[in-house]
């Protein structure tokens, strides 16, 4: 990925990709101080830019930084940045972290960094398992308490738990895994929220420990639209059993259906199939009626 061709926005500048570079001694690779995003342009159009611009805010102050750019000054960023990569269709990565200028656990005056990448990343799935439904592992570790941590940051800290499920899923053949939280209820995925489907009514953990996913709440939205009934409640591992339809949710993801988590199994049933389907509608932007 460092090989990449076209430019990256660096602290207000557009410098070329092979030269975004940071120092080793960033307090955002000792000590986790880092925040980012996941966005996608469709046709041109980031898809609720505002929304996610707003939670990278959100999420540096969670973790005890401002980034010394306003949410309008990131927005145009990545307008132009988009615009200068010439990418209709793309997935958008900004990341704030504290830099290099003092070491050691308490680095309050380092210097907040922002950067922000666009390239083409069409499908997080492979698109023949997508459309069949994923099959998922369940993750050995579980989603922390939030008295623990800062869960609804968006902190790469917080990741190290999902790289850790999704490489043991990968390595038994699975393309993720379903982690649990800390009670022993159904969380997410590693990168992804989690639905399932009931006779005719729509089943979601309760986001209180991890991420409320943007994607998430459009799905619902769009769920409610057609008329579905979607419950947000704790769900434990054994209710799986029951449920006849799952998919996941996210930026990256966009719908996805799941076929398979441990030792249960679903079909790509109608719910998931009109859900993925509004969802790529949902994301295009409304264009000009033509001439
Ligand atoms: N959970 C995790 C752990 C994620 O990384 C993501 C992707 N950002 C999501 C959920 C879904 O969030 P969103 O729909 O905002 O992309």
């Amino acid at each position: 990925f460092d090989q990449l061709e076209g430019e990256i926005w660096y602290n207000d500048e557009f410098v070329p990709w092979k030269d975004a570079k940071l120092h080793v001694l960033s307090h955002g690779l000792h000590y986790a101080s880092s925040v980012f995003e996941g966005e996608r342009a469709y046709g041109g159009v980031i898809f609720k830019l505002r929304e996610h611009t707003e939670r990278l805010h959100k999420s540096a102050e969670l973790l005890g930084f401002e980034i010394p750019y306003s949410i309008e000054e990131i927005d145009e960023a990545c307008n132009e940045l988009l615009k200068r990569q010439g990418f209709e269709d793309a997935y958008v990565r900004p990341i704030a972290w504290r830099g290099s200028e003092m070491m050691g656990v308490s680095a309050q005056h380092n210097r907040i960094n922002l950067a922000i990448a666009i390239w083409q990343w069409p499908s997080y799935f492979k698109p023949e398992e997508r459309l069949k439904g994923i099959r998922l592992d369940m993750a050995t570790y579980r989603r922390p308490d939030p008295a623990t941590i800062p869960c609804e940051s968006k902190a790469a800290g917080l990741y190290m738990i999902c790289t850790l499920s999704k490489h043991e899923a990968e390595s038994k053949g699975y393309a993720d895994a379903l982690m649990l939280d800390w009670r022993g209820q159904v969380a997410e995925a590693t990168g992804a929220n989690v639905f399932f489907v009931k006779d005719g009514v729509i089943h979601t953990p309760t986001p209180d420990c991890f991420l409320d996913g943007i994607t998430r709440r459009t799905v619902i939205e769009l769920a409610r639209k057609r008329g579905y009934e979607v419950v947000e409640r704790a769900i434990m591992p054994e209710e799986m059993q029951g449920f006849e339809e799952c998919f996941l949710t996210g930026t990256a993801a966009e719908v996805t259906p799941v076929s398979e988590i441990g030792e249960y199994r679903f079909s790509v049933g109608e719910i998931t199939t009109n859900l993925v389907n509004d969802y790529a509608q949902a994301v295009q932007p409304v264009r000009e009626a033509a001439e």
